[in-house]
């Protein structure tokens, strides 16, 4: 595959020129935001760059005793704040600038929810689905292996991310501490309950997102009862935040994966399609909605909108065609800045993806809390505490954007990018 063919969950209308790559996104999200903080020029410099990349190429040995080659990544981004943190992805289109984009979205995410990481992300350039279960784990124990370079509990923590899962976290889990030897827990986040994984992380990041959609509409004023929603996606984010979206009272009219979208107008039994998902591995399987393209979910007249799938899905191309007044990014970079620029001049409020589906890196940041105290926390308290450090950066967020006059994003930038460069000017350069 070639990486700029990455994209094409609803390319079906996306102009091939026109096509950004999230690294492109992510600088040009971080320059704009670079002039208006009037950052040092050294200092943005070192900000654009990732500090640590690391590139493993590995063997696997397949169910059919053919012998072959994995190429995977971690990045740190920056570890100013503290330890680095960010997920790790198994998707075909993962490339090292995909990554680099990732982590460096994650530095700016932690900074903005103010919890005491860095930035870092890893991935392998592998398509899940077509490992068995065999070559899932020695693929993941030999990856852990390359990458226990960078990682470990006091200096870069892994936690799932597209494509990966509890399962995969506590094969980390495990093979990281074999190295070890003793049980290293705060090495991962996201791991199961029984190893030391928190209640509550595996719905964070989805219900994560409909707090922040709730707080967005109660900015103006609308109620989140009855207000209607398309998911692109119907991933860990999607699905749960589908689901918690129908607890707020939301309806969910429009799910979609990579097959295409189920749509119906009068609300969505979202378990049913999950379940159904579940047995035939596509949403559009369900037969109680019209099938439709991911291209069309977007266009979808419905209040909110949030992509949960890939990068690069609202552009340039399909911008102007959004007709929700709400997105709310679950995905991390969904949005091309010209799509940005199109959505904001047509008065359509965008949650940024580091606000909008920082609930599951906040839960992370409870679960390895947690595992250094050994000490563990009900789901009320985890929910609880996830809700006030999401909404309190809401307030801090939206109140920037009108102080400076922006959009959310750029004002949720100016904070993580503000607290980070105060971070990096208070360390100093050493020697
Ligand atoms: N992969 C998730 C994200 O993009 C979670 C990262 C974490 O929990 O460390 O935010």
């Amino acid at each position: 595959m070639r990486s700029s063919d990455k994209t094409t969950l609803a390319g079906e209308s996306v102009d091939r020129k026109r096509r950004v790559s999230a690294y492109e996104t992510a600088l040009a999200q971080f320059d704009a935001v670079a002039d208006r903080l009037k950052l040092d020029e050294n200092l943005s410099d070192l900000l654009r760059a990732c500090k640590r990349e690391l590139i493993v190429h590995f063997p696997v040995r397949m169910d059919d005793g053919r012998v072959q080659t994995f190429t995977g990544y971690r990045v740190q981004h920056n570890v100013a704040r503290g330890p680095a943190k960010g997920g790790i992805r198994y998707h075909p289109a993962v490339d090292l600038e995909e990554v680099r984009a990732l982590a460096m979205w994650m530095t700016w995410k932690c900074a903005l929810v103010n919890i005491p990481f860095g930035g870092a992300k890893g991935g392998v350039t592998v398509n899940p689905a077509e490992l068995s279960r065999g070559e899932l784990e020695r693929l993941t124990r030999r990856f852990a292996t390359e990458v226990s370079l960078l990682v470990g509990p006091e200096a870069d923590i892994p936690a799932p991310d597209m494509g990966t899962d509890a399962q995969v976290m506590a094969w980390v889990m495990d093979t990281l501490s074999m190295h070890q030897g003793y049980s290293m827990p705060g090495a991962v986040t996201g791991k199961p309950v029984p190893l030391g994984g928190t209640v509550g992380r595996a719905e964070a990041t989805g219900k994560g997102v409909a707090i922040i959609a709730q707080a967005a509409l109660e900015q103006a004023k609308k109620p989140i009862k009855g207000a209607t929603v398309a998911i692109q996606g119907c991933g860990n984010v999607g699905y749960n935040a589908a689901l918690a979206f129908q607890a707020l009272g939301a309806t969910v009219v429009a799910l979609s994966d990579r097959s295409g979208g189920v749509y119906q107008p009068k609300g969505l039994d979202c378990v049913a399609v999950g379940d159904c998902k579940g047995e035939t591995g596509r949403c559009v399987d369900y037969a109680k909605a019209s099938v439709i393209t991911n291209a069309e979910l977007l266009q979808l007249p419905v209040d909110i909108l949030v992509p949960a799938a890939m990068e690069g899905q609202i552009t340039g191309s399909n911008a102007r065609k959004i007709r929700a007044k709400l997105v709310v990014e679950g995905a991390n970079g969904p949005t091309t800045p010209e799509a940005d620029a199109i959505l904001e001049k047509a008065g359509v409020t965008v949650v940024p993806d580091i606000l909008a589906n920082a609930g599951g890196v906040v839960v992370s940041y409870f679960e390895w809390v947690q595992d250094f105290n050994r000490y563990f926390w009900d789901l009320a308290e985890v929910n609880r505490n996830m809700e006030k450090v999401l909404r309190q950066a809401f307030a801090e967020v939206s109140a920037t954007a009108k102080h400076e006059g922006t959009a959310l994003r750029t004002a949720a930038l100016m904070v993580a990018v503000g607290s980070v460069a105060e971070a990096m000017k208070l360390r100093g350069i050493y020697p």
